[in-house]
């Protein structure tokens, strides 16, 4: 669960909007649109943005 530090909804993260950078992730709260954190994804092999 992650929770709001704007509205205070928690929400499974599948449910999280995500936007999605060349490694990294941007996560925002569905309920209020509150940036609620980001990921940086140095671990996952990268699928996308890499030539
Ligand atoms: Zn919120």
């Amino acid at each position: 669960m992650a929770i709001c530090r704007r509205c205070g909804a928690d929400h499974p993260p599948e449910e999280l909007i995500r936007h999605e950078l060349p490694g990294l992730t941007l996560v925002h709260c569905p309920d209020c649109r509150g940036f609620m954190g980001r990921y940086r994804r140095h671990g996952d092999a990268p699928r996308t943005d890499r030539r």
